[in-house]
This record gives C-alpha cells, structure tokens and sequence, in this order.
C-alpha cells in the first residue's frame, strides 16, 4: 500500500466542515479590517527564503524542502509565506499602491520537522500582512484582527504575549549584552546554540531545548535595551491595546524563529492544547521589503496554524454542527420513475435545495434506509401509478406526516414547507 509522506495529512469528509468553517470565518474577519486576498506559487527560488527569512534560522537551515528542476535551478516549497508577498508585491509594482495594503492568504507550507500534535511537514497557514504602514495604531489593528478571528472561532482560554525586539538602531548595543552573557554561560549552552552564539545569538532566545532555555530566562531583555523611537512606539502600541480592552502580557522572551522581525513581535497562546501551543505568531518586519530589493515599506503581520487552531477549538468545545441532510430524497420504482426522479432533483438543485435520488439501483427498503440514514427532511416515492395520477405522497420524515401533492408543484410545495 502506497501511504502519505511523514508529516502530511489528508483531511477527510468528515473532517472538512471545520476547515471550510475556519476558512470562512478567516475570509470575513479579513474583509471586516479591509484585506484582500493574495495567492501566489507553492515553490519559489530557494534564494527568496535565503534572504528573506534568514540563512542562520532553524527554517533555512534545517527545515527548507529544497530541489532542484530538471534545468538545474533550486527552488523551495514554501516555508512561510511573508517573504512570497513581499516578492509578489515587488514583482508585480504594487509597492507604489495607496497605502496601507492589506493582503491576506490562506495556504499550505513545508517544513522539515518532527512531526507530532500540533507540527506537521505539510501544514496549513492563515495570515496576513499590511504594508506601509509605521505607527503603532497598525500594530494594533494587525493584533485586533487576529485577536477578533480567534475569538469569533470559538477559541477561548488564549493568552496575547508582546514584545519588542527594538530595531537595527538598537540592535548593536542590545546583541552585544547578549553576546556577552551566552559567553558567560556557552559551556551549558547546546551545541548548535554554541553556534548560534557566533551566528545570530538571538536566535538561542528561541531554542527548544531546556538547558538553553533556562539560561536564556535571565538573558538581558530587548525591552531594557531599546532606542527612544522604538520605546515611544512600544508605548504607543500598549496605549491603544489598553484603551480598547485588548488584554495582552509583555513576554520579553518571544523573539520569534524568522530573521526579519523588527519592533512588535506578538503570539497568542492556547495553554490546553500540549507543547505546540503558538496558535498565532507574528510581528514587525519594517527592513524585509527593501532586503528583497524593493522599496523601504514597513511591513507588520501574522500567521496562524490552522491545525493548531483546530486543537485550540476542540479545547475549547467549539461545536460547528453536522454536514447539511438533504432536505428531499426523491425514492424511484421502475425506469420510467427513475428518468423522472433525475429531471425532479435537478428541480430542486436549481431552486437551491439538496436533493437526491438512487444512483446505485437500490431496492425501495435500502432506498429508505438510505434516505434515512442521510437524515433527509422529506421522502418522495415515484412507481408508475404516481407517474400516471402525476400526484405522490410526500412524507415528512420529521413527524411521519403525509401530503398528497403534484409532481409538478412539488418543488414549490417543499420550498415553502422548508420555510416554515
Ligand atoms: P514554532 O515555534 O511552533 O515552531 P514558528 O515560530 O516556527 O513556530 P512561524 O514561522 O511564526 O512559527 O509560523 C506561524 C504559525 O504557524 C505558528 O505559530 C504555528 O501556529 C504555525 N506553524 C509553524 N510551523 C508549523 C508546523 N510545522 N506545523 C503546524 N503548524 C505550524
Ligand atoms: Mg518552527
């Protein structure tokens, strides 16, 4: 038996009604902020993510699904998708639109990772990203939206953690401190933190692995360590959260696992769905746009784990309801009934009713059961004495009730009883 690859999923009928439930809801908050939809390739040049996430993250070092084509150039199935908007944009000369541009996607990304609850190697994102866009206002309406999408899905028990990670003017002093305390601590750090320290010490802020962790709980904090401008829009980010009862803890750890944050960076945290528990991630990413040779655009934005949410709402007791039953099951007898019974579920279809009738030549009792099985509302059945009278009973599965009606009128007849 051929299987899946690692890591990937198939999402199965009965399975599907809370994705196309998610995703719906993910379509209408978005619209409510003013975003609109972008799509773009599945794989992009491997130098996109290079550069535009970073070549010293976890995601472009360990993690890229990378190939080559048969004409011997690299490309990468998408890790992410910020840094395939931002080349979009730049291809497409849209950077010189009015701005703000809000753009949102719902996609699938790879990853090489270990798969467990909540990680998976073929997973799927809801994000966003606004561009042009600098004060801390944008900040706050990127963290509204996702916080009102969260909600409006039913997921409860979450908790909004921010932070600022200050920007290349803070930087230097702030990663010097760093650099200073890790090489304090380096014999207890892991050896790809060891690395890291040379590499891009603020990634160790994000190692997965305790003993890092724990010293990197008394690492010194972005937060103490920013420029005036970045202070002033982190207290303009909070003012606007606190007016309008947006409730958030500043987290100095979250650092984020991409190269290109500046300023906010921000999770929201389900507790009660195990180890995995970053439903949402994102932030500030003001140099991203001119890295990948476009103009200087500040960019902020977020994306979500749609299997992660999922878990969040199964925590959280969200009940979507079933799958629609049909609300006709048209029971033919005989040829002539059964050519009858497809032009009237067409009818029915047409009028924007689910209807169905035998496909498979049952006989009338496993018509029945079928009709009973699929939970349908009313039940028809046609032989050639109903074909002649052009009159059938229509059964209400509901209260066992009948009606005579004419065929003819029967769509009528249902539409309104639907109705009632
Ligand atoms: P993590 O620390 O959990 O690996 P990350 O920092 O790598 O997350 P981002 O790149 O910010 O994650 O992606 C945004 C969101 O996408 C995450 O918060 C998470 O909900 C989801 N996500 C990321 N990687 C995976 C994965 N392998 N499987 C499922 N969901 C994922
Ligand atoms: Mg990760």
């Amino acid at each position: 038996m051929i299987q899946k690859p690692r890591g990937t999923m198939d999402i199965l009928p009965d399975e599907v009604g809370v994705w196309q439930y998610i995703e719906k809801k993910a379509r209408e908050v978005a619209a409510k902020y003013g975003y609109s939809e972008i799509r773009f390739p599945t794989f992009e040049s491997t130098e996109l993510f290079a550069r535009g996430v970073g070549d010293t993250t976890d995601v472009v070092q360990k993690e890229m699904y990378t190939f080559t084509d048969r004409e011997d150039r690299s490309y990468t199935l998408r890790p992410e998708g910020t840094a395939c908007v931002v080349r979009s944009l730049i291809e497409n000369g849209k950077c010189s639109d009015t701005m703000p541009l809000k753009l949102y996607y719902i996609i699938n990304c790879f990853r090489y990772e270990k798969p467990q609850a909540g990680r998976s190697r073929e997973f799927f994102q809801f994000g966003t990203e606004m561009f042009g866009a600098a004060a801390p206002q944008a900040d706050a309406t990127v963290i509204a939206l996702a916080d009102t999408f969260i909600r409006e899905i039913g997921i409860k028990d979450v908790k909004l953690h921010i932070n600022s990670i200050g920007c290349p003017n803070c930087r230097p002093k702030y990663h010097e401190a760093l650099v200073k305390y890790f090489s304090d601590n380096s014999d207890k750090l892991c050896d790809t933190c060891k690395e890291r320290l040379k590499t891009n010490p603020l990634r160790i802020l994000d190692c997965k692995c305790p003993e890092c962790k724990a010293i990197a709980s008394d690492a010194p904090k972005t937060i103490d360590n920013l420029c005036v401008e970045c202070q002033t829009h982190f207290d303009g980010l909070k003012l606007v959260l606190d007016n309008s009862g947006i409730e958030y803890e500043i987290d100095p750890h979250i650092v984020r696992g991409l190269d290109y944050y500046t300023r906010t960076v921000f999770e929201f945290i389900c507790d009660s769905i195990g180890a995995q528990s970053t439903i949402c991630g994102g932030g500030r990413y003001d140099g991203l746009m001119k890295q990948l040779g476009g103009p200087e655009l500040p960019g902020i934005g977020f994306a979500m784990g749609i299997t992660r949410l999922i878990l969040a709402m199964k925590a959280s007791g969200v009940d979507i309801g079933a799958d629609d039953a049909p609300s006709v099951y048209i029971a033919p007898m005989g040829t002539a009934a059964t050519v009858r019974a497809f032009e009237l579920v067409e009818k029915f279809r047409e009028a924007g009713i689910y209807a169905e009738t035998d496909l498979v030549s049952r006989s009338l009792k496993a018509q029945m059961k079928y009709a009973d099985k699929k939970s349908a509302r009313y039940t028809v059945i046609i032989g050639d004495s109903e074909l002649e009278s052009g009159k059938a009973q229509l059964k209400d599965m509901r209260n066992s009730t009948q009606s005579e009606i004419e065929l003819d009128k029967i769509v009528e007849h249902v539409l309104a009883a639907i109705k009632e």
